[in-house]
């Protein structure tokens, strides 16, 4: 079975990311331009007519940018809680109830030949959900707006092989920048984002040989740097005496560009 992953686009200007098998795709967020989204694809010889739907995370414009007409163009379904639905749909935006899907929470349900289960995590949106997909034995976890890692989210981070995991600020950038407090204490709060050294002490902690594939997304445009990333990640894993075995690989994701395809099957 042929697996595919890319991302699009991540970080606090946009996210989107994409899983293929052989047969069909999904979207996971489309918070780029559905004109982007579109040529992204194309340059990687995947057709929209093999796209199966979009699965939300939340609300926040770096989330839903290209949504609508992502959707209506392409006549695709898009998938979220029916909270998330709730503080997405205004009568400003034209989604049409055709394309809408509710979904449960930490409950499987099936799209495109993959087994997918939406988890809560903790984040400054009415409700933001993580995904976790599964296709033959391989798992995959998306989280990438999270202000801490919770107790419910923590064992699907833990049990994937691809997992990408926001590492949005360096926490010294951050306080030394120029945002004003009250942002800079909504990005550190346990509903704002995960920064570089807190995102390294978990996986320090939760490494496993099954986690093949660490991509460290969603960095912020003004608070961080691909450098500093690995440099906290790097810096925790030796401090603790943690050496990657020769299948795992660590990535950083381009905030604006889009990622060579990642092949966890061939
Ligand atoms: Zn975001
Ligand atoms: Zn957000």
């Amino acid at each position: 079975m042929k697996l595919n992953f890319c991302s699009l686009s991540s970080g606090s200007s946009g996210n989107c990311y994409y899983l293929g098998n052989e047969f069909h795709g999904i979207l996971i967020d489309a918070g780029i331009s559905a004109t982007s989204i579109r040529k992204f694809l194309k340059n990687m010889d995947i057709s929209m007519q093999t796209i199966m739907g979009v699965l939300i995370t939340h609300n926040h414009t770096d989330h839903i940018k290209g949504l609508e007409v992502l959707i209506r163009k392409n006549s695709l379904p898009a998938f979220t809680s029916n909270k998330i639905w709730k503080s997405i749909l205004s009568p400003r935006n034209k989604i049409s109830t055709d394309c809408i899907r509710e979904i449960p929470l930490m409950k499987k349900f099936h799209l495109a030949g993959f087994d997918i289960e939406a988890f809560p995590v903790c984040h400054d949106a009415p409700e933001t959900i993580g995904f976790h997909i599964c296709a033959g034995d391989k798992k995959i976890t998306i989280a990438t707006d999270l202000g801490h890692i919770c107790q419910t989210a923590a064992p699907y981070i833990r049990a994937a092989n691809l997992l990408v995991i926001e590492s949005n600020y360096d926490e010294q950038m951050l306080a030394n920048g120029s945002y004003p407090h009250f942002l800079k204490a909504r990005i550190k709060s346990d509903h704002g984002h995960l920064g570089n050294h807190q995102t390294s002490a978990f996986l320090a902690d939760n490494i496993s040989d099954n986690l093949n594939i660490i991509c460290l997304a969603h960095l912020s445009k003004n608070n961080n740097t691909p450098e500093l990333v690995l440099q906290s990640l790097q810096k925790t894993f030796s401090e603790r005496g943690i050496a990657l075995n020769r299948q795992q690989q660590i990535s950083v994701l381009n905030r604006n560009m889009p990622t060579d395809m990642i092949r966890l099957t061939e």
